[in-house]
């Protein structure tokens, strides 16, 4: 019998560690940003997209699909436009959401909300 021997694979277990948005969108472009420039944003966003619809599906029926695993994909296709439109999405963020709803300035949103 003639089994394929597999390449080895050069896997490395990533330490844990807090979280840091800015260093897991470099972490991204590292592994997938060839790839993701060669597709392009437009590109690129349609599998964003395809992630963002893999996710409704799994809010809808939970136990029939990896939730947490579709928050993340979600997740690294958005850091993977980030780094494509040369956007730091950490610095977004910081500035975007401070800690305070810029609307009414509170830290514990009082707006009133849409229904
Ligand atoms: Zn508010």
């Amino acid at each position: 019998m003639n089994v394929a021997k597999r390449p080895a694979r050069r896997r490395r277990k990533v330490p844990a560690a807090p979280f840091d948005l800015r260093a897991f969108q470099a972490r991204i472009a590292t592994t997938y940003g060839s790839k993701d420039a060669k597709r392009g944003i437009a590109g690129t966003f349609m599998y964003f997209s395809e992630e963002i619809g893999e996710l409704a599906e799994a809010l809808r029926e939970p136990d029939r699909h990896d939730l947490p695993g579709e928050f993340a994909d979600c997740l690294a296709w958005l850091v993977s436009l980030a780094h494509l439109a040369k956007v730091d999405l950490a610095a977004a963020v910081d500035r975007k959401y401070p800690g305070l709803c810029p609307k009414c300035l509170e830290i514990i949103c009082v707006c009133v909300s849409k229904p």
